[in-house]
């Protein structure tokens, strides 16, 4: 079985990459919407009736999701989660070629989406159509959700998933992204991150003041700045009570796992600029962080005068964007609470959270079966096995599947695949392989 479809894979490469740029072209921007939101959602669902599958167009009250399936009445279920949104172009003068007008170049394709997410959802597809071409059916039964928000946080995915639990519940699932890293292994990612964000707001005074009054009136900035250095010491802890309550230390097989990882800190040092990690961390205790602790940031504040030169204002009011990244079992609204809780009891009642949203985490366990299955499905298609991370330090929608699939993260990214930015591409080669490993991970959940 397998030389027939990998030839066909190979032999059909040119036919993928046209499917790929026919998705790259639709410009189905999640965050501009339009008709093109709907375009990209007919061409994938043509595209998935093309590869043998019944495809259904789901409404909802955003962008449709496409679903797909083709049941063998095989013992196992094989569920493949993608987006046909995308980042928008950004500055087009970035661009080496036109973001919707994708081009090959130097063995790798070039447009907005082709790592993120298209890629990936079109070599899985072809995958699919690779076995039905040549008259076999797949060793498992195979599903797609194919959503269209992915990009703008998924809001209304929730509300898919729940009208369709029976559907999305499988015995495996291969999550949107996931590539070769710096040193040309390939990765598997095990989880996501939760996250809690939050518009913190003070109001001072009626009206911005001659800041000669800053000595008798109060400052909205300086309440602030207050507020958020109350949130976190110098050594990087976070200060509000009962925050870490919840966190649940690395299992024996992660912290086993990620021994094995090197996470080029030279490399990542001098990527970003800087001479040392927080705290100086380094080896085991910078990765443990990062696998396993839960975060506070300030995107962003604002208040008072920014301009050229001088103005002598006391700033009415002040704002701050703070992020909180969680780790399992971490409950995103007990997190808003404390929040809250700690302002008051800090002073800082004038302190509002005028916006929040967040989800929680969720992850595979390392020593699942299922990971396992793709590592070996990987080591076939690209010659080695992937590192196994156990969760991404980013966020996404993968808890609303918690108990419903063991998801794992893999893809055909690679380290400069500059998703979200200009330029994005994949290798070709990483493409076919995709393909591939899409083929073989059947075959393996199949013996699982
Ligand atoms: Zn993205």
């Amino acid at each position: 079985m397998d030389e027939e479809i990998l030839s066909f894979i190979d032999n059909h490469t040119e036919d993928a990459l046209r499917d790929l740029i026919h998705l790259v072209r639709i410009p189905s921007v999640a965050a501009e919407g339009g008709d093109s939101m709907e375009r990209a959602a007919e061409a994938v669902a043509k595209m998935l009736e093309a590869a043998g599958m019944k495809a259904t167009i789901h409404p909802t009250s955003g962008a449709s999701v496409v679903t797909a399936e083709l049941d063998v009445d095989a013992k196992r279920t094989l569920l493949f989660y993608n987006h046909y949104d995308v980042q928008p172009a950004g500055d087009l003068d970035m661009w080496d070629s036109p973001p919707f007008e994708p081009e090959i170049r130097d063995g790798r394709i070039y447009g907005r989406g082709v790592a993120d997410n298209k890629g990936d959802l079109v070599s899985r597809i072809w995958a699919v159509r690779a076995l039905t071409e040549s008259g076999l059916d797949p060793p498992v039964n195979v599903r797609f959700v194919v959503e269209g928000e992915e990009e703008i946080s998924s809001p209304h995915l929730e509300e898919f998933v729940r009208a369709n639990r029976d559907f999305v519940s499988a015995d495996g699932g291969i999550w949107e992204f996931g590539g070769e890293g710096l040193d040309g292994r390939q990765e598997a990612w095990l989880g996501l991150k939760g996250i809690v964000y939050v518009q913190l707001e003070v109001r001072g005074l009626s009206h911005d003041a001659h800041s000669s009054m800053s000595c008798i009136l109060p400052s909205a900035a300086y309440t602030l700045v207050r507020a958020l250095d109350s949130l976190k010491d110098p050594e990087e802890n976070i200060l509000i009570e009962g925050f870490y309550d919840d966190v649940r230390p690395l299992t024996e097989p992660e912290r086993e796992a990620i021994a094995v990882i090197d996470v080029h800190e030279e490399e990542m040092k001098h990527h970003y600029g800087i001479d040392q990690f927080v705290l100086g961390l380094s080896g085991d205790a910078l990765k443990e962080r990062y696998y396993g602790s839960p975060s506070c940031n300030i995107r962003g504040i604002t208040t008072g005068y920014q301009g050229p030169g001088s103005m002598t204002v006391l700033p009415a009011e002040a704002s701050a964007k703070v992020d909180f990244r969680l780790v399992e079992s971490q409950d995103p609204e007990t997190i808003l609470r404390l929040l809250r809780k700690h302002l008051d009891q800090h002073g800082f009642q004038n302190v509002k959270i005028a916006w929040s949203e967040g989800y929680p985490a969720a992850k595979t366990p390392v020593d699942h079966p299922f990971v396992e299955a793709v590592s070996r499905a990987t080591e076939r298609a690209f010659g080695h096995r992937p590192v196994i991370h156990p969760t991404s330090a980013g966020s996404g929608p993968l808890y609303l599947f918690r108990g419903l699939v063991p998801f794992v993260s893999v893809g055909c990214g690679d380290y400069d695949s500059r998703a979200h930015s200009p330029n994005e591409s994949i290798k070709i080669d990483n493409f076919v392989r995709s393909a591939k490993r899409a083929v073989f991970v059947m075959d393996e959940l199949a013996k699982m």
